[in-house]
């Protein structure tokens, strides 16, 4: 009857990583699969040489602008608490735990100095060995490390592994991995300044904290059965593992922010929507039994299932998003989606335009927010164009059938008494058959010669419906000149 018990532990660094992100996701669905499930936020911010001004704000403001909710977190508080590790170092938790893994013969006090780590180091590396810090003081009694600690000496506390044996783990998606014992480093625990490292933190606060399930990227993998071995001198359960392979660039590598591939905060300004990035970010790495590809972050919480998450890295593929994030935007009401694009249509239009009409439109049309302003350019002002627009194959139309076309639509919509959509469309609509042409004869020229594009959001009637009759006529006998020129 335990319930789940899921965390997303981010580091501090500034942005948020669209790995990060991911692996918040997918702890978020396992945790909500639950009813009683509860999702953690822990900041992991024991690195202090990585710290970064204002960088919690901007886990919080993408948790919350994802609709990822958590349970407990520093800024809600909760049974377990503190929620950032380096309050809890404060609090002496670390060293507190720390010093009974000593006494459980998990772990031991060093107090050899870097230059003593070096030594050995070269000396492996030479003989071609990968290094391993073989400790002196491992074979010290606790006593008499004790006493050297009370004496002032400076110390660093290290993992104490057995050199014999084996050591597994079980890994939701890597199945069981089992490591020699005697190829694993006695990690520093507890550095010279009393902060944890990551791979003491972890297991401390995982299980203080009740976590059953552990989300993360697959750089701890190898460091995991370590980890475990640590859970075990305490007697404590062991959680879940999930490790997920990384997001790639390519096939090599990774995707990295540092190497200036964008963002979760670069993404949603270039116009992607938050729920389309929690969209396409969960199908990287993970299958869902159907073909589905359009999910809302409510309808991922019961297709998602940790079983079919793969044990290989998936390409970013920005080309996928993007169609996905039009399809987003394809699927929203007009009401919703002027109330998103306004902003972004008002940056190119500045005339008296219908700008739910126009966005209508463009809804059709755009697959980002960032590209509608370019799309609306030709509203304000008539651009300058030349004639070779009119020869379009596909539509079977040159120059001269174009010309016949324009003179013909503007009679024909000189005659409209009331401008409305319907009234244009009847008017345009009688020419094909009057001058025996196909309809794309008649509308891709008027479409051309009213916008001077070669590609617009809508079509001839939706664009001189939006223009309005004056500047349609004006327009359109701008281009008859042209092309009678
Ligand atoms: N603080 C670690 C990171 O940001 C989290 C790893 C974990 O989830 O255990 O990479």
């Amino acid at each position: 009857m335990s319930e789940i018990r899921s965390r997303f532990a981010p580091s501090p660094t500034g942005y948020m990583h669209i790995g990060n992100l991911r692996t918040a996701l997918y702890a978020w669905l396992i945790a909500r699969k639950d009813p009683n499930g509860k999702y953690i936020l822990r900041i992991e911010d024991t690195d202090q040489t990585r710290q970064v001004e204002g960088a919690e704000e901007i886990i919080y403001n993408t948790l919350k602008t994802c609709g990822l909710d958590h349970d407990e977190g520093p800024d809600i508080g909760g049974p377990v608490g503190p929620y950032v590790q380096s309050v809890r170092m404060h609090e002496g938790i670390y060293m507190e735990y720390a010093k009974k893994l000593i006494h459980l013969g998990g772990a031991h006090y060093c107090f050899c100095n870097e230059d003593d780590v070096e030594a050995q180091r070269e000396i492996q590396t030479a003989r071609g060995e990968a290094f391993k810090f073989d400790d002196p003081c491992k074979y010290l009694s606790i006593e008499e490390a004790e006493a050297r600690v009370a004496a002032g000496e400076s110390f660093v506390i290290r993992q104490t592994i057995p050199s014999e044996g084996t050591t597994y783990f079980d890994d939701e998606v890597f199945g069981r991995i089992t490591v020699e014992n005697s190829t694993l480093d006695e990690q520093v625990l507890i550095k010279s300044d009393g902060f944890p490292t990551y791979n003491f933190a972890n297991v401390i606060d995982d299980h203080l904290m009740g976590i059953t399930d552990v989300v993360r990227g697959m750089e701890y993998l190898s460091s995991a059965p370590k980890y475990n071995l640590i859970y075990q001198a305490y007697g404590w359960d062991i959680p879940r593992y999930i490790h997920c392979p990384p997001v790639m660039k390519d096939q090599t590598h990774k995707l990295s922010k540092r190497n200036g591939d964008a963002s979760f905060e670069d993404l949603v300004a270039k116009g992607y929507l938050p729920g389309a990035i929690l969209n396409y970010i969960a199908l990287l790495g993970w299958s869902p039994e159907t073909n589905q590809e359009i999910y809302t972050l409510e309808e991922l919480i019961p297709a998602f299932n940790v079983k079919h998450i793969g044990q290989s890295g998936a390409i970013f593929d920005i080309v996928k998003l993007t169609s996905i994030n039009g399809i987003w935007l394809r699927n929203m009401s007009l009401d919703d989606y002027y109330e998103l694009v306004k902003p972004y249509i008002e940056k190119a239009v500045h005339g008296n335009f219908d700008l739910k009409k126009i966005a209508a439109v463009v809804q059709q049309r755009a697959n980002t927010l960032s590209e509608i302003p370019e799309m609306l350019d030709f509203f304000d002002t008539f651009p300058a164009y030349s004639n070779e627009l009119f020869v379009n194959k596909k539509m079977k139309s040159n120059e001269e059938i174009s010309l016949e076309s324009l003179k013909a639509a503007r009679a024909a919509l000189e005659a409209v008494a009331e401008w409305n959509e319907t009234n244009v469309h009847d008017a345009l609509m009688a020419l094909p058959e009057k001058l025996q042409r196909k309809n794309g004869q008649v509308l891709f020229p008027v479409r051309v010669a009213i916008s001077g594009k070669q590609f617009t959001p809508g079509g001839a009637i939706e664009i001189a419906d939006i223009l309005g009759k004056e500047e349609t006529l004006r327009r359109l006998d701008l281009s008859i000149k042209q092309l009678e020129g």
